[in-house]
Parts: C-alpha cells; structure tokens; sequence
C-alpha cells in the first residue's frame, strides 16, 4: 500500500558520535526492500505506521521543505545523508522521481551528501550526483555484505542482486564520486566467513571502490523478534546459536574481538584507494576498513 503524506520539515537532526553528518533526509517512510535485518522498523512502530515492508508512505511536499531549509540564511551547507531510515531507490522511486527533483535543488544550494543503496536505479541519476559531487561533494555507497546464492534471496528477497550491486558500483568508480561498501550488518554465523569477507573486499577493490565500512548486525527494539523469527522459519538449526549469542553483550565479546581480528586481517590483503580530490565524508565512528 502506497499512501501520499506531508512533511513540517525535509530533514532530520541526527545527534550521533557514531555517524559522519549530522543531517538525514528520508523521501520515504517503510522500504519495500523487505530485509530480514532491517534495523529501521522501529520508525514505524515509532509512528504507528503498520507494517514497514508494505506501507509505504511518500512525502509528497519534501522537494518545497527541502529547498526552504537550503534556502535559509543559516544553513551551513552541511552533508546530508540521503536515506538513513529507508532505502531512497527502492521500487516506488522508479515511476515517482523524486530523487532526481532533490538532487537538483542540492546541487543548486551547493549541499554535499552522502547515500546508501541496495538499488542499482541509482545509476538512473549518476549524471546529477557527478554534478553534484564537482559542486559540493558525493558520496555514494552499496549495502552488500554477501554473495552467496543461497542467503542473499533470503535475507534481502526484493533489492537488487549483490552481483549487480557491484556492476553499479563499477560504474559509479569510473567518475569522480567517492564510492565504496557498506558491508553491514554481517550476520554471525551465516555471512561472517572468511572466504564470503574476502569476497566482499576482492569485489570491492575490482570494482574501483574506495572504502569498505564493515559492522556486525546488532538486534534493537523490533528488529530483534523480526529478525530471530526469520531465522526460525529459514535457519532454524541456527536459532538456538542467535538467542544465545544475544542473549548478552558480554556473550558476545569473544567473537566479536574474534570476528574484527580477522576482519584486519582481510583487510590487508585488499588495500583500498581513495578518490583523488575528493573529500572524504567528515570523521564519524564507523568502523572503518
Ligand atoms: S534497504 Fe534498508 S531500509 Fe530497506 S528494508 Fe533493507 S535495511 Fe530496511
């Protein structure tokens, strides 16, 4: 179900250590995406929203919110992250447009921004976020944390397919725009093996990706029941191994410092360039690989 709605205002104030902005923008709330880890559920309990993967709301009035806030004397042209809490190229996006009407109002106001995508729709607009990374700077990432046949349709059933996220990617690496991976949330026990990391960073550096940011899935609020219902019905040999493993923090600390060792080790193996010219997005706490 599609629903029209309006928004006060066409940014988020994110007040995180953690992230490398401050601001989110998000076209739209739920992601038709269905992943069976998504972290951002919680948005539409928040909101009392229904169910996030089928209601999908369109905020019908962002483009004017966004050019009134750009607009503004006191705004200091700082990054934006394009789609924090939803996927902005997901399927919706195709017929209504609307990503392409934001990126020409941020190129306008000379706004750089940041953007993560499972969608290789993305490359429908590279031709305004290359404007826009010559004005002000861009940022583009793709979530991809496994190549494996036989998980990726499971855990990520409706986004476009991991081999193809890499193609884009390879696209994206021939202009100036800084790109690379988020390879997050690896998920313990079925995506967290050496060979499918290596994969992960031997594509990333083929591809002319410029970084990999890598984390492990954390479970909060309901993500934690979605996600460990998904394992029942598709892993249940895995189920016992997940409610035990986050039952605690401090039962997980061992693999953790484990998982990240090894995680370095990987890393060394594929040495990454950055862009030349290109800023890098400012300094957050990501765990940087
Ligand atoms: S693409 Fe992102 S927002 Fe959409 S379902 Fe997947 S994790 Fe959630």
């Amino acid at each position: 179900m599609y629903k029209s709605i309006t928004c006060k205002s066409a940014l988020n104030r994110l007040n995180s250590n953690y992230l490398p902005f401050r601001w989110d923008l998000n076209v739209y709330r739920g992601c038709a995406h269905r992943c069976s880890y998504c972290y951002a559920l919680y948005s539409h309990e928040y909101l009392q929203g229904g169910d996030f993967f089928r209601n999908i709301y369109i905020k019908e009035n962002i483009v004017e919110a966004l050019e009134k806030k750009l607009r503004s004397p006191y705004w200091k042209r700082e990054y934006i992250n394009l789609g924090g809490v939803t996927d902005s190229y997901q399927p919706i996006e195709r017929s209504r447009k609307i990503m392409p009407e934001i990126l020409r109002l941020l190129i306008r106001y000379r706004t750089p921004a940041s953007i993560s995508t499972k969608s290789d729709l993305i490359l429908r607009d590279l031709d305004l976020f290359e404007e826009l990374s010559r004005v002000a700077g861009a940022d583009i990432a793709f979530s991809i944390t496994t190549m494996d046949k036989e998980i990726y349709p499971k855990t990520e059933p409706a986004s476009t397919p991991p081999p193809e996220r890499f193609a884009a990617l390879r696209e994206i690496a021939k202009t100036d725009i800084r790109c690379g991976v988020l390879c997050m949330p690896i998920l313990p026990f079925l995506t967290d093996s050496p060979e499918n990391l290596e994969e992960i960073f031997r594509m990333t550096q083929e591809s002319g990706g410029n970084y990999i940011y890598a984390g492990l899935l954390n479970l909060r609020g309901p993500t934690r029941g979605h996600f460990l219902h998904f394992i029942k019905e598709n892993f249940p040999e895995l189920y016992p191994r997940y409610c035990a493993h986050y039952e605690s923090r401090a039962a997980r600390m061992p693999y953790r410092k484990a998982f990240y060792e090894q995680l370095t080790e990987i890393r060394k193996q594929y040495p990454l360039k950055d862009k030349a010219g290109q800023p890098p997005l400012p300094t957050g706490q990501m765990e940087l690989f």
